[in-house]
């Protein structure tokens, strides 16, 4: 059956759900479709940064969220000799005062469930494969298959919420392949991790460079445990991301020493990220792209939900602008809201981590941190993005 939607969202992931959170609530008519069921695993470091928690605050999730989840207060820099920095929130910005760890098969059925209780129609175990070719200068839909049954879904609108491969974006020739813009990286939850403490961990050691791995804590005693680089950095330097996670258990000063003795719980998974802005360009005549789709991930620390929210959010308040004035040439606001928020600090952040990401350079800088703490907030406002001058979006 054609069913004929304002807005088709692929993807029920931050991005996906965010955007449909923002239509449903102003009562526009919303497919959410996601291949996988909820609960689902998604691989990630499962960080929230305090940029992500206002988003998510702002979508009344405070209450679900305190208490529930593991609660950080600041980040923990480890560098092989130039110590620790040790970073708090909100590190001067006006952003809130702490993060969470919250593993993503949680924190996104928590999102899906907001979006189905604002009145967004949610679709499980429905893969998209393609757009409907263009009719009248537009994407009419989308096709996909529902538990072995072909569905055309038709809407006047489609956003782009299905992560770093989107089908999507492939689809419409939106995604580019340049490797300054893609990354990798493995994570595995692991039990018995010594020293659990309130702050995310990131280690730039020596033993693992060009990648960088991260311990945050989970719970008491377990932690998402993970390493991941750049791939240009591959293409150079012939880097096996397993052996980087084993390196990273055994061979580094700082981490091995805590994660000696520690059980995997379940496997080491690994996906891409598409950082920087570069990697995508976000809109195509009636269709968004949002969150990875559209290439938001943040290049020096690869987070990447903060932007997925924001994005989901602003995508959804253009279409709603449009639909409200039946003026679709607003759908160019959408790409110059991105460039707006984020063009500046992408670029800056790409090349930063490109030429930055070294030891000789990481040793010193994280060494001067140590021992000058406003510094230290200074580099931790620029690692986040949540700039002191900011007005949260
Ligand atoms: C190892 C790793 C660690 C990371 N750690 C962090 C971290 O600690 N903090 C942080 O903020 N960010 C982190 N990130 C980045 C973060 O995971 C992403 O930026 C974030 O998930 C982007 O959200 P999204 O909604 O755009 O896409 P996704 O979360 O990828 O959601 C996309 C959704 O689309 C669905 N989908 C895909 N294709 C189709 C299709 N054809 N049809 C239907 N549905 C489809 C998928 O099932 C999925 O549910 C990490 C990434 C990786 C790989």
């Amino acid at each position: 059956m054609n069913e004929r939607y304002d807005v088709i969202i692929v993807g029920a992931g931050p991005g996906g759900s965010s955007a449909a959170c923002s239509l449903a609530e102003r009562g526009f008519r919303v497919l959410l479709i996601d291949k996988e069921h909820f609960p689902r695993e998604k691989v990630c470091g499962d960080g929230i940064a305090p940029r992500a928690v206002h988003s998510l605050y702002r979508l009344g999730l405070r209450d679900e969220l305190q208490g529930r989840f593991k609660r950080t207060e600041g980040i923990r820099f480890y560098a092989t000799h130039g110590g620790l920095t040790e970073v708090s929130y909100p590190m001067g910005s006006r952003y809130p005062d702490h993060g969470y760890v919250i593993p993503r098969r949680e924190l996104d059925a928590i999102l899906l469930a907001r979006a189905d209780g604002l009145g967004a129609e949610v679709m499980q175990g429905c893969r998209v494969t393609g757009v409907l070719p263009p009719r009248g200068g537009r994407f009419p839909g989308v096709a996909a298959e529902c538990g072995g049954e072909k569905k055309i879904l038709e809407g006047r609108f489609i956003v782009g919420a299905d992560g770093p491969s989107s089908t999507i974006g492939k689809e419409l020739g939106l995604l580019r392949s340049d490797p300054l813009y893609l990354g990798v990286s493995v994570r595995c939850y692991m039990a018995g991790v010594k020293g659990i403490s309130d702050f995310l961990e990131i280690y730039p050691e020596d033993a693992i460079s060009p990648s960088c791995g991260w311990i945050f804590p989970v719970d008491e005693e377990t932690a998402n445990v993970g390493v991941g680089y750049m791939l240009y950095a591959r293409h150079k330097r012939r880097i096996n991301l397993n052996r980087a996670f084993e390196d990273f258990l055994s061979r580094t000063r700082h981490a091995a020493a805590k994660l000696r003795g520690a059980e995997p719980r379940g496997r080491l998974r690994g996906a891409m990220l598409r950082v920087g802005m570069g990697g995508a360009v976000p809109r195509c005549r009636n269709v968004l792209l949002v969150g990875d789709a559209a290439s938001l991930t943040n290049p020096i620390s690869g987070e990447g939900i903060t932007y997925a929210l924001e994005s989901g959010r602003w995508a959804g308040e253009t279409l709603a602008a449009a639909m409200h004035s039946g003026d679709e040439s607003l759908l160019e606001n959408y790409p110059r809201i991105l460039e707006w928020y984020y063009r500046r600090y992408f670029f800056l952040g790409t090349y930063a981590i490109r030429y930055g990401n070294n030891p000789c350079f990481i040793n010193p800088l994280l060494f001067i941190t140590s021992r000058l703490h406003g510094l230290g907030d200074k580099m931790g406002r620029f690692l986040m993005n949540c700039r002191r001058s900011d007005y949260p979006p």
